[in-house]
């Protein structure tokens, strides 16, 4: 008998629910009691809704105030000393967002992103002398809710590895060490899920898809031996990638069931069926849980029959990971284009999926008609011309190296950009946004409804763009920027404006905490059908003698914010868009922009959870980025902006991007960040940013100078730029301008400094 089950739901509600619960509850306007029982309706809403789809196993534990991570240090007594010893929502609100009800503020914990997904955790904090004991009861408590309903759960824990190797501990100390220390907590939880009457708890350990060092690999055999005593029965769950080198070590553990992720990494089922014993659970995880696409049955039953030629153990089905990294119903999607709807499936869809699949299997001629619809759903869409433009393919046909090449090396383009730019040294822009005012979003807003005329709107947004460049001649900055007033996001913008973007009513994905996104889905060949910020570069150029920088977002950024079509490579889908933006930066030079700035905050977001893979992904994202930027005449200067700024293990591909400029995030780290351009002696022009925008503090003109200095000295005087870390659309006029006018006085003491 093949069962099905899922490994975890979007929490936050098809109407983000529990995101609007939260906000109120913060501003005080809802109280505990109130949060508490819309987040219980919201559980017993998933789980009804994932038993109405026939699953043998429903998770819980998946639900979450805010981070499953945060939970589970939580769960663990893993609580950093500065928030005190309670346990309550409390302490759990100022761990995660540094602030409770009551306002007072506390250092938070970090943030990063949860493996390659646009979701973020909260980084557990270990310490040498760190103790771990069981703390609170929402495991326990989630499991008996649903157990009320009558549902037989899977409680879904984070493995004491992963948890472990997500922590942050001070250097020189091997956090491996409280292995010991932390197993007899995941002990009682489980002696105590089992008193409870649960037979299967799913133990999720997706480190075992990256890279490990020995002693962590040896680690999984010591945890598992231990935690085999405990009387259930474990499904060892891994996801986002390939087992690897770990294949026949994570089957050989002693667990009741594994599964894989077969959607990322098919290539694996065979090391797995190698080393698999048939006295196990298999789950096979056959539907995307990362991306929006109707899942080809057929071929997922063929997988399925290739595992049963070898396999005769007990075969369960699943999604490849959580579901929460997809919206949760497209039914709510009511005017998407009819054609391409049917193309999609989003979380609940998904889970109908998996029905058909079990039902395909125990009798197959009562799945025939769903099976067919399934067909001739992929059939439509491999055919469909609304994805393929032969206009398109034609110019990806024609790309070869030449595309991707400026016509003369960096030395000469500078000569030539100094020669034409006449900057002084220690030039000064900014990273493209000013501050998004509350008119500024009235404007959009307005025009996107239908309120205002075309006429209106563009009168509105061209009265912004002036008044930022009076405001940047008035501050005497060198390179001007017309604002981006029109954006309210990097790729939606474009997304919008490009063929082959469909963009959703509902689609919302959780970021962290109570914030989503809606990433656009990118369902066909990529063109551009006519210019897309030119008029507005053009116009803010007219209205100075300053050099002003046309500011575009790149094509891997793009991509890597999407939902990406999946029957063509990732590659081929970023050189699509790379040609259209490419389009875009001609244009912008032919209208007189002498400066173009392609921001790519999302470039090593796309790096794959294995180091073996890094390369491959680098040299088609750099090449992309490349396809774009190199269609300009040498003097024509090209800049790109990246926000994160851990570049040492990718410094070679940055290079390698050659833009002529690059500004980055620093200032937080006293410029320790630039460490990786010195040491690589990275040899274009840098602009490391001077100060932290994401803080209203004004900084002072000899903060910034002693930043420069330590830069300088660093990188060279010559080759530097002087800019803030980010864009600043989410800051008040008041501050930018304090911060700016020191920012100018600050290249002015560095160039008074050169003589
Ligand atoms: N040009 C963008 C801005 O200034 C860059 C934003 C980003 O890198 N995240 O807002
Ligand atoms: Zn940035």
């Amino acid at each position: 008998m093949t069962k099905i089950h899922n490994l975890g739901f979007p929490r936050l509600g098809e109407n983000r629910e529990l995101k609007f619960a939260l906000e109120r509850y913060w501003r005080g306007d809802i109280d505990h009691a109130t949060l508490g029982s819309i987040a219980a309706g919201l559980r017993q809403r998933h789980w009804q809704l994932q038993a109405n789809s026939g699953l043998d196993l429903i998770p819980v534990g998946d639900f979450s105030y805010y981070d499953q991570v945060l939970d589970t240090s939580i769960m663990l007594g893993a609580i950093p000393e500065r928030f005190g010893s309670s346990i309550g929502l409390d302490t759990y609100f100022r761990m995660a967002r540094g602030q409770a009800s009551d306002g007072v503020p506390f250092r938070a914990c970090e943030m990063t992103k949860w493996f390659d997904t646009n979701y973020h955790y909260l980084v557990p904090e270990v310490t040498p002398d760190q103790q771990f004991e069981l703390s609170g009861s929402k495991i326990f408590d989630e499991a008996r809710e649903l157990q009320a309903l009558g549902y037989q759960p899977k409680p879904v824990l984070l493995g004491p590895l992963t948890w472990l190797w997500l922590a942050k501990t001070a250097s020189g100390f091997n956090k491996l060490d409280l292995l010991d220390r932390l197993l007899p907590v995941y002990g009682e939880i489980l002696r105590r899920l089992a008193a409870q009457g649960v037979e299967w708890v799913q133990i999720d350990e997706p480190i075992l898809v990256l890279d490990l060092p020995y002693a962590w690999r040896n680690a999984f055999e010591r945890a598992y031996n231990r935690l085999q005593s405990c009387p259930v029965k474990l499904l060892l769950a891994t996801y986002f990638g390939e087992l690897g080198e770990h294949a026949s070590l994570t089957c050989k553990l002693p667990v009741a069931g594994l599964h894989i992720d077969l959607v990322r990494a098919p290539e694996q089922l065979t090391a797995v069926l190698d080393n698999f014993a048939n006295h196990k659970v298999l789950s096979l995880g056959l539907i995307d849980g990362r991306n929006i696409w109707r899942t080809d049955l057929k071929a997922a039953l063929a997988t399925v029959a290739t595992v049963r030629e070898r396999f005769k153990g007990e075969l369960w089905l699943a999604p490849s990971c959580s579901l929460l990294h997809v919206p949760v119903d497209l039914e709510r999607e009511t005017d998407l284009d009819p054609a391409i709807k049917p193309w999609l499936a989003f979380a609940r869809q998904k889970l109908t999926e998996l029905e058909i699949l079990r039902l395909a299997i125990e009798e197959p001629a009562a799945a025939e008609t769903e099976l067919a619809a399934s067909a001739t759903a992929i059939r439509t869409r491999r055919e469909s011309g609304l994805i393929h433009n032969p206009a398109v393919q034609a110019g990806l046909a024609k790309l070869d190296g030449t595309l991707a090449q400026r016509q003369n090396p960096f030395p000469v383009r500078q000569a030539q950009q100094r020669a034409k730019l006449k900057l002084p040294s220690y030039p000064t822009t900014t990273i493209g946004s000013f501050p998004q005012t509350p008119e500024i979003r009235k404007t959009r807003h307005e025009f996107k409804q239908g309120q205002i005329s075309e006429a209106d709107y563009v009168r509105r947004m061209e009265h912004t763009i002036g008044f930022c460049v009076r405001e940047q001649e008035n501050l005497g900055l060198d390179v001007l920027v017309h604002g981006e007033a029109e954006r309210n996001d990097m790729v939606e913008y474009f997304g919008e404006q490009l063929d082959g973007f469909l963009f959703t009513g509902y689609g919302w994905v959780q970021s962290y905490g109570s914030r989503c996104v809606k990433p656009p889905i990118i369902y066909g060949d990529v063109s551009r059908p006519a210019p897309m910020t030119v008029r507005w570069s053009h116009y803010a150029q007219s209205l100075t003698d300053k050099p002003m920088k046309g500011m575009l977002t790149g094509p891997v950024t793009l991509l890597n914010w999407s939902f990406v079509r999946d029957d063509q490579p990732r590659s081929t889908t970023a050189y699509q868009l790379a040609l259209a933006i490419r389009d875009e930066v001609n244009d912008l030079e032919r209208s007189g922009i002498p400066i173009i700035q392609i921001d790519e905050a999302a470039f090593r977001e796309g790096l794959p959870p294995r180091q073996s893979r890094w390369q491959a992904y680098l040299d088609w994202a750099v090449r992309a980025f490349r396809i774009c930027s190199s269609g300009v005449q040498d003097s024509t200067q090209i800049h790109t902006h990246m926000c994160y700024s851990e570049f040492n293990d990718i410094i070679a591909a940055i290079a390698e991007l050659d833009a002529d400029v690059i500004t980055i995030e620093t200032s937080r780290s006293n410029m320790e960040l630039l460490d990786a351009f010195i040491d690589f002696n990275y040899p274009n022009e840098i602009g490391p940013g001077v100060y932290d925008i994401h803080s209203p503090n004004v900084p002072t003109t000899g903060d910034m100078v002693a930043l420069l200095k330590i830069a300088g000295e660093r990188v060279g005087s010559d080759k530097l730029w002087v800019n803030p870390d980010c864009g600043l659309k989410t800051r008040q006029w008041e501050d930018v301008r304090g911060s700016l006018a020191n920012m100018a006085e600050a290249a002015k003491v560095l160039r008074a400094a050169l003589g």
